[in-house]
């Protein structure tokens, strides 16, 4: 575990991010004591006090939902499907790994094997917590991010620090109240909470890990900043998804899966589907049955709403920026692309775009917003190439009747998460792996690799000293080594005979004979 130092100066950092520093190195220090208390607690008070937290957030649901879609603009239901559910999994799931995660490895030395037990060697790893963990976060899963990422670092052995997004204060709040009213050693879990500037003095406080999730560009910032004293990095970033509809697909279930895993958060979820290619055979019907879905969507807020507004006015402008480059590079929109009608606020009607060519920024960049771009395409080759033609890979989908066909295709696209017949909900199952690779960044969180990089692989090798010294100990003596029966044929020699002899002579090396 790295000790607690000063900050790193570094340069180009800027003034409102150097004032923040000096009051994250206090917090630093308080999740170091914090986290040593934790470790001296049994495996089963840890875990009885992540299931409180669990329980206290079932019994708090109404209210919390209430604050995210108040926050976040999004309907009620979503706040309850998305967030709450997701967060309580989360804790679910990581109480019930703690065993698991701290459980003995014995090494297995294949084929010394028999010759190590003879010497009386061998070795074992544990996994232990990094420290203290620090977790960004942005503003359109006010809860289930920084919730399921919190309880696996606390599950896993770790402090925690949030930065929530400073657009989600009162989530941000009502998530500090659930770990610190469930018992944790103070202060276990704590909020730093404001800007971009309280993130970077994060990243350059000397915590054990960053956990960012964001955008690409902010990604980046991070990863620089956090190589000034290499502190390592887990880059939840931003997305493109592809779905790919082959003609043999339930066009019905593909339509109404694609409006909402398009649409959902008003497209404003990392892993909402923006890249739609379908079987040239089957391309207009599923737009007819797409556009059915898409226009009978109430957009507005409260609960009979399924699509709200968009975060803030910026949005809303670069939607329409995107919509008319995309007509500009001869694209046709077929259903929205425009401000709704009768309706004030930040709203942008749900927008698909038809024939955008694969240039056009909207196929390419990250559009945080309800656009969805369609084309077709002619054999399953083509389908991958086109899918996988993106600077970014986080996740994807592809629907088909033929399991097999399907499974394939997924299997060669590109993205940490390809679902078949389905769309983006996995993030609620967090015993997956949840990660991208090229600007969706890096890493994973949830599931077993997320743990991992959570903790550190502890390596113990014990030797319990039968012999008085190696054959690659001074004096150095090459026929021990490489010589005729000397360590190499013990191991790999042809034949048993050589292995043999190999044995009996350095059985008397050993003993120093
Ligand atoms: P953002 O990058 O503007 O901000 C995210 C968080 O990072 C905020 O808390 C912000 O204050 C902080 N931050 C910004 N710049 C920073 C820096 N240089 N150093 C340290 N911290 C910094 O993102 P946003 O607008 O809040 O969220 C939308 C983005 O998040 C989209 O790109 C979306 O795809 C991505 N996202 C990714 C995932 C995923 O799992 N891959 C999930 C949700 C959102």
């Amino acid at each position: 575990m790295a000790s607690m130092e000063k900050p790193v100066i570094m340069k180009g950092t800027e003034d409102g991010t150097m004032a923040k520093l000096g009051a994250i190195g206090p917090m630093v220090q308080r999740a170091r004591d914090a986290q040593a208390e934790w470790a001296s607690w049994s495996l089963e008070k840890r875990k009885s006090s992540l299931i409180r937290a669990r329980d206290l957030l079932l019994e708090r649901r109404e209210d919390i939902a209430d604050l995210i879609s108040r926050e976040t603009g999004k309907p009620s239901l979503e706040a309850v499907g998305t967030d709450i559910l997701t967060s309580l999994v989360a804790a679910d799931h990581s109480a019930r790994s703690m065993r698991k995660l701290f459980a003995t490895r014995q090494v297995r030395f294949e084929n010394m094997g028999l010759m190590m037990w003879y010497m009386g060697r061998r070795s074992y790893v544990q996994s232990r917590p990094l420290g203290v963990i620090g977790i960004i976060v942005p503003w359109n899963y006010p809860l289930a991010i920084p919730f399921s990422q919190t309880v696996m670092a606390l599950a896993a052995g770790n402090a925690v620090i949030v930065k929530p997004s400073p657009e989600t204060p009162l989530t941000s709040m009502a998530m500090q109240r659930l770990f610190d009213d469930a018992g944790l050693p103070k202060p276990l879990v704590q909020t730093f909470m404001g800007g971009d500037d309280h993130g970077r003095a994060l990243v350059a406080s000397g915590v054990d890990r960053i956990v960012f999730t964001g955008s690409s560009e902010a990604g980046k910032q991070v990863m620089t900043l956090a190589a000034q004293r290499l502190t390592p990095v887990t880059l939840e970033l931003g997305g493109k998804d592809p779905c790919v509809i082959l003609e043999d697909a339930d066009l019905e279930r593909a339509a109404e899966g694609v409006a909402w895993g398009a649409f959902v958060n008003a497209g404003q979820t990392c892993t909402c589907v923006k890249r739609a290619y379908v079987h040239e055979r089957v391309h207009d019907r599923f737009l007819e049955l797409l556009r059915a879905r898409v226009s009978a969507l109430r957009l507005g807020a409260g609960e009979d709403a399924d699509i709200g507004p968009l975060f803030n006015e910026a949005a809303l402008r670069s939607m329409e920026e995107m919509v008319s480059e995309a007509v500009r590079d001869g694209g046709t929109v077929l259903a929205g692309g425009k401000r709704p009608e009768g309706l004030s606020g930040l709203f942008y009607e749900p927008t698909i775009i038809a024939g955008a060519p694969q240039s056009s920024r909207a196929v390419r960049e990250e559009a945080f917003g309800p656009i969805l771009t369609v084309n077709s395409f002619s054999s399953d080759d083509e389908a991958v190439r086109l899918a996988n033609d993106s600077p970014y890979a986080l996740s994807g989908s592809v629907w088909s009747r033929d399991i097999e066909r399907a499974r394939r295709i997924a299997e060669r696209m590109s993205g940490g998460t390809v679902l078949v017949n389905n769309v983006s909900y996995t993030y609620g199952l967090p015993m997956t792996p949840w990660g991208g690779r090229g600007m969706s960044g890096f890493g994973r969180t949830h599931g077993a690799e997320g743990f991992a990089e959570l903790m550190e692989p502890h390596h113990v090798h014990i030797d319990k000293g039968r012999f008085p010294r190696e054959v690659w100990w001074h004096p150095y003596r090459m026929e021990n080594m490489a010589g005729g029966s000397g360590l190499l044929d013990l191991l790999y020699g042809r034949s048993l005979v050589t292995r043999l002899r190999a044995m009996l002579k350095l059985r008397k090396v050993l003993k120093g004979r």
